[in-house]
């Protein structure tokens, strides 16, 4: 499938807890040809030292817009912190091959650490069937997006957090 490359407008940017934020992107080209697990190249606007683009999953995808789950880590994403709504940002995506369908006679397995749940959200999404989710992290502030794969496919996704500690 076609990569394109798209100028995106901000229309919201929040922080979740411990360090995770998400953030809401205008996007008419890119958002409605995503796949589950595949992922955006972002250019972070203020990073005038910096050509290097960083990559993110896509969250979420709808028509007209797609959020990204993102954890500060090192400078680049230091920068995107100071990001705001209105500002323009440009991805090229989607990219990857993303992950296989889900057929209605599986049962979906996904397991996710951190920010690694971004990825599999949608596929929680679009499964026509509700499957079971494990969750891990080095800390709760770790443990991503269970409130809104609970709901996904009609049905309660049975949800295992795994391997975190009180931090
Ligand atoms: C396909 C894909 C999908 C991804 N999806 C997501 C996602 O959905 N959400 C998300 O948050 N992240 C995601 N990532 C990771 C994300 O791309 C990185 O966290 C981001 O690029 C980091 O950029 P940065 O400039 O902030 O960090 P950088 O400055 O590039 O640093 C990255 C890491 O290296 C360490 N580091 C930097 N310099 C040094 C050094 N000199 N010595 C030792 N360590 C150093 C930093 O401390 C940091 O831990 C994804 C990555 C890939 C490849």
């Amino acid at each position: 499938m076609a990569m394109l490359v798209e100028n995106t407008i901000i229309l919201s940017h929040r922080l979740i807890k411990g360090g995770y934020r998400l953030l809401t992107l205008k996007s008419r080209k890119i958002a409605p040809m995503v796949q589950p697990g595949q992922f955006v190249h972002l250019r972070v606007p203020s990073m005038t030292d910096a050509v290097l683009r960083r990559p993110f999953s896509v969250f979420r995808a709808q028509a007209g817009r797609l959020a990204i789950l993102y954890k500060t880590v090192g400078k680049g994403t230091q920068a995107m912190e100071s990001l705001r709504t209105g500002d323009e940002v440009n991805l090229v995506g989607p990219l990857g091959k993303g992950f296989p369908i889900v057929r209605k006679n599986n049962l979906p397995v996904l397991v996710a650490g951190g920010y690694g749940m971004a990825a599999l959200y949608l596929v929680a999404q679009r499964a026509r069937v509700k499957g079971i989710v494990f969750v891990g992290g080095k800390c709760a502030d770790d443990i991503l997006c269970t409130d809104a794969t609970k709901t996904c496919a009609g049905a309660p996704w049975s949800f295992s957090p795994a391997g975190h500690t009180a931090c």
